[in-house]
């Protein structure tokens, strides 16, 4: 029942994806990524305060159900919140996708409908895709404002 449940708001995520748009401005940082496994792909698209508040996040993309939905819920996730918290739900989720364990420490929302990902190998980029990307996003902003000090 419940797998059934989880499996509803995967379809819903991956159908309606929420944050499904373009950001533009100078201060956006964009990135395209793909995931070589599934033939994914994203563009994520995210506007970071100085202070490291994610003021807006959200990506364009093609891909599986999985791969959609994820981004979808990781946008949703994300939206409003500091880097520094983000990082603890980016962790959660690697935990939770590659070795099926639930987080104790912060809330990954309908992310857990994803729990059962873990037991298919083949997806665990699918369901982290969106992740890695906003991975490389944040080493961007990184970059870039170390050019600026320079
Ligand atoms: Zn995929």
């Amino acid at each position: 029942m419940l797998d059934h449940i989880y499996r509803q708001l995967v379809v819903d995520h991956a159908k309606n994806r929420r944050n499904h748009r373009c950001i533009d401005g100078e201060d956006v940082v964009q990135l395209h990524y793909k995931n070589p496994t599934c033939g994914d792909v994203m563009t994520l698209y995210m506007k970071l305060s100085d202070k490291g508040l994610i003021e807006d996040i959200s990506f364009i993309g093609e891909g599986c159900s999985i791969s959609m939905a994820s981004a979808s819920i990781m946008t949703d996730l994300l939206k409003g919140i500091y880097v520094k918290e983000a990082s603890t739900l980016r962790q959660a989720m690697e935990k939770l996708i590659r070795i099926g364990e639930k987080p104790s420490d912060c809330d990954l929302g309908d992310a857990i409908a994803l729990e059962g990902v873990h037991k298919l190998r083949a997806r665990h980029n699918c369901a982290l895709m969106g992740w890695q990307a906003f991975d490389r996003v944040l080493g961007i902003v990184e970059n870039n404002r170390n050019e600026e000090k320079q």
